[in-house]
């Protein structure tokens, strides 16, 4: 590449968490001198402000920016989290955690799970939860970060963060902006096209201004301003799997103990979610318009709050699904301009995240050779459809028949990859990951087990240890677990000392 070719300067179109995750990585990777970064946002048109769980990667998304962490859970008003509890999936009245970390330890070479089934099996070790420091200090309402403790568990906490999305996009425009990116107020109106070879060549604002740029980011919202109504990528949909396509959200009060964990709670065409945070909690009710109004919907929603709702019940529908192409020609969507996945597993962010970040390392010159876009639109798709396969699981792997909508969930076709994974738990309780998937074999085998799937055997590698031998690590793990909960303090109590808004 000769320096000429570079790229010059850059529009983000959108000020939403895609748009201000994207300024901010670009001023902190790239930085101001390689380019000109511009990010162009409406607040008339505003946010969708409902992204407020996330997973593990996210801190090493704040590392990357160089955040201190107490401070970003400070000004966002944020919690902790350590995985999420389901309620009511599986079958009504049972309940399941998915933890973030691992489960126990492997040994010998055989993952932990495959002792625990041994066990299970024996109705020796009913509870997978013992298992996980991250599943009892939730249900302890417990919290801290990882201490330098040797071989105990407290030497490896996976957490993640609850937020509040509006603040954290104002708390990335301030890191942004002190790194150079330049903010443009108002609406964008037409998207020009060069004549000859139709790439993005400017946005037109309201004002008739027109803002060049040799790539765009698209981060204007489920309408994909630029990637869509300019360049057609075009959707694939797949609410014929994910048939979900609306949410209700409303904020309530606080209550007394700040849960370190998301609550997502079946319900009769959906669920519902409960994201604690410091000045309030965020719930929302995703359903299906197909099986329920949504006066139903919103009904249910106020029935089961903690608090005294704080704002009037907002309606945001959606089509689950992603662009056929997430980079076209000079364009490339970020966040909700090229995709969504419903909210269950908060995998949203990670998407944007994990965009970003295959985005880095495709960056174009201003040749835009094709090669490196075909190759970051077929990764882009493939984290989709994993994500994608994770989702229908909890809706499909599940014995209720009390409503028509988990009917057609539970006997509708899904994806062979899906099926796959399915037919190899059953068998002997395996479970794996696939290349580069988000979710490891923790996460499949919470999930599969926690929706009451049933392996016809344990996986007879886990003979390698004679069974007093197992009995008593496992006795010894638990043990330590517990004693490493014991240990830690209250969530409310940790972010009182560390990071209280
Ligand atoms: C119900 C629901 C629950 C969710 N929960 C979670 C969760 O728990 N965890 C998670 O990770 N994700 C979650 N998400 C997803 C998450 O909210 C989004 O991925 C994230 O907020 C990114 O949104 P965005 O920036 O792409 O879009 P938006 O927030 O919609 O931002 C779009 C931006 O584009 C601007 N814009 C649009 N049109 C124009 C125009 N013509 N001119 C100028 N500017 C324009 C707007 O002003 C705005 O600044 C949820 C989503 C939904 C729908």
């Amino acid at each position: 590449m000769t320096e000429d070719n570079r790229i010059r300067s850059i529009v983000i179109v959108g000020g939403g968490t895609a748009g201000w995750m994207t300024a901010a990585t670009f001023s902190r990777i790239l930085g101001s001198q390689y380019a000109n970064i511009t990010l162009i946002e409406s607040d008339e048109i505003g946010i969708i402000g409902v992204g407020e769980a996330t997973i593990p990667q996210m801190a090493t998304f704040n590392r990357m920016l160089g955040l201190d962490e107490n401070q970003f859970v400070r000004e966002t008003k944020g919690s902790f989290k350590l995985g999420i509890q389901f309620v009511d999936w599986g079958r009504v009245g049972h309940t399941y955690f998915h933890p973030f970390g691992k489960y126990g330890l492997d040994m010998q070479g055989v993952s932990f799970h495959a002792y625990f089934l041994r066990l299970h099996e024996l109705g020796e070790a009913p509870d997978i939860d013992a298992f996980s420091l991250q599943a009892q200090a939730a249900r302890g309402n417990k919290f801290m970060r990882a201490i330098d403790a040797g071989n105990s568990p407290l030497s490896d906490i996976a957490y993640a963060f609850h937020f509040d999305a509006g603040l954290y996009a104002k708390f990335l425009r301030r890191y942004a902006e002190e790194r150079g990116v330049v903010r443009r107020e108002g609406r964008v109106v037409d998207v020009k096209l060069r004549g000859h070879d139709g790439f993005v060549q400017s946005v037109v604002m309201q004002d008739g201004t027109e803002v060049e740029a040799d790539l765009f980011v698209d981060c204007s919202g489920f309408r994909g301003l630029i990637i869509e109504q300019a360049l057609k990528a075009g959707y694939t949909d797949w609410s014929h799997y994910l048939p979900c396509d609306r949410a209700i959200a409303v904020p309530c009060a606080s209550v007394d103990e700040w849960t370190p964990y998301t609550r997502c709670t079946a319900r009769k065409a959906g669920w519902q979610w409960r994201i604690p945070l410091q000045h309030r909690i965020g719930n929302g009710h995703v359903f299906s318009s197909k099986y329920m109004s949504d006066d139903e919907a919103t009904a249910i929603l106020l029935a089961n709050l903690d608090g005294e709702p704080l704002a009037d019940p907002r309606t945001v529908p959606f089509r689950t699904g992603h662009r056929n192409k997430l980079w076209v020609k000079n364009c490339v969507a970020m966040g909700l301009a090229g995709g969504f996945l419903e909210p269950l597993e908060s995998t949203a962010i990670w998407l944007i995240q994990s965009g970003l970040s295959r985005f880095l390392t495709m960056f174009p010159d201003r040749g835009f050779n094709q090669a490196d876009i075909d190759r970051f639109n077929r990764i882009m798709t493939t984290d989709y459809e994993e994500i994608r396969d994770f989702l229908i699981l909890h809706y499909h792997a599940t014995e209720r028949s009390d409503s028509p909508f988990w009917d057609y969930c539970r006997t509708m076709e899904i994806p062979e990859r899906l099926a796959e994974k399915m037919r190899v738990f059953r068998s002997h309780g395996r479970c794996f990951r696939e290349n580069e998937e988000l979710f490891n074999d923790t996460s499949w085998f919470a999930v599969m087990h926690g929706q009451l799937m049933k392996a016809q055997s344990h996986d007879p590698v886990a003979d390698v240890m004679s069974l007093g031998e197992t009995r008593s690590r496992l006795a010894h793990i638990r043990e330590a677990i517990a004693n490493s909960a014991d240990y830690m303090p209250r969530h409310r109590d940790f972010i009182r000392q560390n990071c209280a808004a």
